[in-house]
């Protein structure tokens, strides 16, 4: 026998982007840390969601400094 009744839940519907505050229409990205024992950082977590234009502006910019770092590695040896 199912007993039924009606019930007051809450649900996401939408998330802000941490970079614009703009709305995300729940397409986002996310960049998480949980720094462990041992790090500058240990114990803190972190959790950045981010929209569209602001996650892939971001993952540009770690390419860009990547490609920068194997540039100057290159040119020191
Ligand atoms: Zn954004």
């Amino acid at each position: 026998m199912e007993i039924k009744e009606l019930q007051h839940v809450e649900i996401i519907t939408d998330v802000l982007c941490d970079a614009c505050d703009k709305s995300t229409q729940l397409n986002y990205g996310e960049l998480k840390a949980e720094w462990g024992y041992g790090s500058t950082y240990d114990g803190e977590k972190y959790r950045v969601q981010l929209c569209e234009v602001c996650f892939f502006r971001i993952l540009r910019i770690i390419k860009e400094e990547k490609l920068d770092s194997v540039k100057s590695n290159a040119n020191q040896s």
